[in-house]
Parts: C-alpha cells; structure tokens; sequence
C-alpha cells in the first residue's frame, strides 16, 4: 500500500494545508492500493504563487538550458518506464503488459518526440522577406494549470507537461484524483532531472476543488485540459472571467466506415480497436459503419472477435481487457448496455453482467450491439467501456451523413482498398483526425477534435503553439 499525502510545490514535496484523504482504489480487486490527499484553496494558492515567482526566470532560460532539462527528463523516466507501468496498471487497471507497452511507453515517446519538435522550433521569425523590421517572437504564456484524466495518465501528462516546459511557462498539474500515482512518480522524475523550483508543481485534488480553484485563479494564465466534455464546458465558464486561455481536448465517438471492398481484417481490426484499453480511449472506433452488402459476415466476424477476447485481472500477464477504472465507470456502462436492450439493437456479443468467473472487480463483458440506429442513446453518447455499436449503411454519401451526425469531431476511421475513396471520404468527415486501413498517426502529427470534442492541438509543432503567446514587433533592427 502506498501512501503518498504531500503535494510537489517549489521544488519540495509538502504536506497539505488540511488533512483530506482519499483512497485510491485497484479496480481489479476493489481494494484500496495507496492512500492520497485532496488538495484546498490554501494548496492550490501556494502552488500558483510558487509557478508565478519562477516564471520570469523560468521563460528566460535559454533555450538549449531548457533541451538539456528535457533531455535529463527523457532518460530518467525511460529508466524508470517498468515503475510507470506498475504505477498505471494498479490505479487504473490496464493489463500489465499493456500498461508498460502502450501507456506508460507513449510517455516516453510524446517526450522524445516534443525534444525533436523544440529543437526545429523557430521561436523568433521574420514576418516575410520583404518586411525586414517586422519580427515576430513566440513567447510563453505564463502560469499553466494542466488538468488530467485517468484513462492514459502518461499520455495525457506528457502531451501537456513538456511542451509547456519547453516553451518557457510554469505550471500547476491536477492529475485524476482517480489515477494519481503515476503523476507523483513524474513530479519525482521531474525534481531529479533538475527542473527548477517552482517551474513544475503537483497538487492532488478533485474537479470542484482544485479544479475549478485552477480555472478560477486570477494568477493562472491558461488551463489546458483533457476530460469530459462536461467539464470541459465549466472550465470555459469558469477560465472566461479572466479571459484564460483555455485549450480543451475532450470526449469523442468515432465512426468507423467499413466499405465492402476494406481489407480482410478490417472488422477483425475495427472490433479489437474499440475494446483495447477496454474502450476508455477518447478516440475509440466505437460505432461501426458497414456497407450493407457486407453486413451480415460483418456481423458474424464481431461475434467471433468478441468471442476470442479474452477480460482479466491488471496483474496478469497477456494481451487480455482489464476492468473498467471504477464503480460509478461499471455501473454507467451497464446502464448504457441496459438502455441499448431497451432501445432494441440487437445484442450480438456480451452484455449485463461481470464475465463468468470474474465476481470481483470493475470487469465487463466486451459488448457489441448489431442493427442500431445512430438515434439511439448507444450510438451517441460515449459509453467509455468495450461496447461497440454496429450500423449498416447503403451509400458512400449516408456512411459520411452517419459518420458526421455527432456533436463529437475527435477520431475517424476509413477502411477501403480504393485510395480515390479513402481520400474523398476523409476530407468530407468533420474530425480532428481520420485514420486510413489501419495506419496510425506518426510521430509529430497533431491531434485534437472538431465541435464538442475540444479546441486544442496536442504533439508536434501544434502542441507548442498551444502553450505560445505570439508577439508582433515592428522597427526591429
Ligand atoms: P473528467 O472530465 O471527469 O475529469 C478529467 C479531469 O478534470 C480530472 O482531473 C477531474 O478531476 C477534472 N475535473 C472534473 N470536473 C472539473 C471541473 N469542473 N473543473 C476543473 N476540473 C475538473 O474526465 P475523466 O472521466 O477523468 O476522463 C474521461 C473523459 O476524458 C472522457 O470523456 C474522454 O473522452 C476524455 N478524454 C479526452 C481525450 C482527448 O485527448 N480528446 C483524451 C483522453 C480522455
């Protein structure tokens, strides 16, 4: 059982102003597996002040004093990468294997790939070639508040952390109050590479805390946030009265346009995808578009998928689905599997109830849905569990109507073998992102949503930007 109380503010790990504990819970075994404490005004204030004193000096480090912080950050966590995964595994049940291969490596690779973007990065340029006296100079924003959610914690911290370090801000995080060990193994990381006092600080805290403590706060120059969309909107509210700058990376419910002549393993493919990290990805393929004319061995294809996947404990080792992060995460998810039986879409695979062998735990069975219309409940509102929603479609134009017809612009999917298609659907699909027969996003590209599924741009030259004010000079000489 760990038990970790203090909050990293000025470059020290302090005790909080007030005794307010919290447990954090093992969602394979619904026990407490470390105890933390919630943070209050006096702690969200301290570590304002202290990001607020270290801001001038901090946005006045050159910028190859600043590569070398990040490059000490870089191997440090890389060293400690199997810790990280433990750390994710426990908090919020990724399978073992899962949370050292994928969660807690995308740390390592947001971190190597924010070094490569900085050091392209021109932070002062000429306006244009014609208008020598004209310059024009990125500067930092100043103090940041960073707000996390629980599903990809290393992911989510890197992809805000050290683009606002590398830019020169100071900063303010507020990790999920759900998964909140892996964040104080980084504010470890971060005080032995050598960061200065008071550039980076850590508080604890839940969203009406110090949450919205952040968002409020007369000294915090920007939040950056990825969550819920709900929250993202009392974050504006609540950013507007100071006129923050706020950059949101929110909620989605991707389509996946599954055209006849798409590749062998695209359903194969499309199934696994909306269940891996057992469907907490805001970017998940959660409704599938499939032609009519191949519907029904699509059908058959998702059964036999579901039927091979395979849930079980954080701890074990394989490429199975671990247990949603929490009880109010299990009960929604199987209110929603409830409302989709009551809907009417015909249940193909899985549905109420814990996986047979599995009594204890956040454990669901991986669901899917066949026949829905993209009216109903399932289809619109994300479910953030392994439940898929499968909707057949007649027409290129309807899968592109279908597709569209959300208030979420994060993460679409095209599966097609002609590349004329491929590209002519993806330019029509309001998202942030469209991702083509299986091939993921590369290194330095942004990502971030359309409509209700935020503003921001986060990774590669765009993750910069956001943490960038932007200054017009003229008589330069
Ligand atoms: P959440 O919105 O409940 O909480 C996220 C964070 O915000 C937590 O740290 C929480 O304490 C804090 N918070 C909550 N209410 C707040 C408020 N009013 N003011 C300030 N802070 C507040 O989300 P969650 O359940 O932790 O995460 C799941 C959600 O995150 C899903 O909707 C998912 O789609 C979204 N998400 C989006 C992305 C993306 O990049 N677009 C990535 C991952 C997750």
């Amino acid at each position: 059982m760990i038990n970790k109380r203090e909050f990293y503010i000025n470059g020290e790990w302090v005790a909080p102003a007030q005794a307010n504990d919290l447990d954090v819970i093992d969602p394979s075994t619904e026990e407490v597996c470390a105890v933390i404490s919630l943070g209050n005004q006096a702690d969200t204030d301290a570590a304002v002040s202290a990001a607020k004193q270290a801001f001038d000096s901090w946005s006045q480090t050159p910028k190859a004093e600043r590569l070398a912080v990040l490059e000490r950050i870089a191997d440090i966590y890389k060293s400690r990468e199997a810790e990280m995964a433990q750390a994710i595994s426990t908090e919020m049940g990724a399978p073992i294997d899962m949370a050292l291969n994928s969660q807690a490596s995308s740390g390592s690779w947001h971190i190597r790939n924010f070094i490569k973007a900085f050091k392209d990065f021109d932070f002062e340029q000429a306006l244009n070639d014609h208008t020598p006296n004209d310059r024009i100079l990125y500067e930092p924003i100043g103090v940041c508040g960073l707000i996390t959610p629980w599903n990809w914690p290393m992911n989510q911290v890197s992809l805000k952390v050290i683009p606002a370090l590398a830019t020169g801000n100071t900063m303010v995080l507020k990790p999920s109050e759900i998964a909140p060990l892996s964040s104080l193994l980084f504010a470890e990381i971060i005080h032995e590479a050598g960061v200065p006092a008071g550039v980076f600080n850590l508080v604890n805290g839940d969203g009406v805390g110090v949450g919205s403590q952040l968002t409020l706060h007369p000294d915090v120059d920007m939040i950056s946030f990825t969550g819920s969309t709900r929250a993202g909107t009392a974050i504006s509210k609540n950013a507007a009265d100071t006129i923050k700058r706020v950059s949101l990376e929110l909620g989605g419910k991707g389509a996946n346009i599954v055209f006849a002549d798409a590749d062998e393993a695209a359903v194969k493919r499309g199934v696994m995808h909306c269940f891996s990290n057992t469907g907490q990805s805001c970017n998940a393929p959660t409704r599938m578009l499939v032609e009519r004319s191949i519907y029904d061995q699509a059908v058959e294809t998702a059964i036999e998928t579901a039927a091979n996947a395979s849930v079980g404990h954080s701890a074990e080792h394989g490429r199975h689905i671990g247990p949603v992060v929490s009880q109010m995460q299990f009960d929604k998810i199987q209110h929603l599997i409830g409302v989709g039986i009551d809907e009417g879409a015909r249940l193909i695979a899985g549905g109420l109830g814990r996986p047979d062998g599995l009594d204890k735990g956040y454990f669901i069975k991986p669901t899917i849905f066949a026949d829905v219309n993209n009216q109903m409940q399932i289809a619109r509102e994300e479910v953030f569990g392994p439940v898929l929603t499968m909707i057949p479609f007649d027409t290129e134009e309807e899968a592109i109507q279908i597709a569209n017809d959300t208030p979420y612009g994060l993460t679409n999917y095209v599966q097609t073998q002609d590349g004329a298609k491929a590209n002519r659907v993806a330019r029509r699909l309001r998202s942030g992102m469209v991702e083509m027969n299986g091939k993921s996003r590369s290194a330095g590209s942004p990502f971030g949503g359309y409509k209700q599924s935020g503003n921001g741009r986060e990774g590669g030259i765009w993750g910069l930007e956001d943490f960038l004010e932007v200054k017009a000079i003229s008589g330069w000489t």
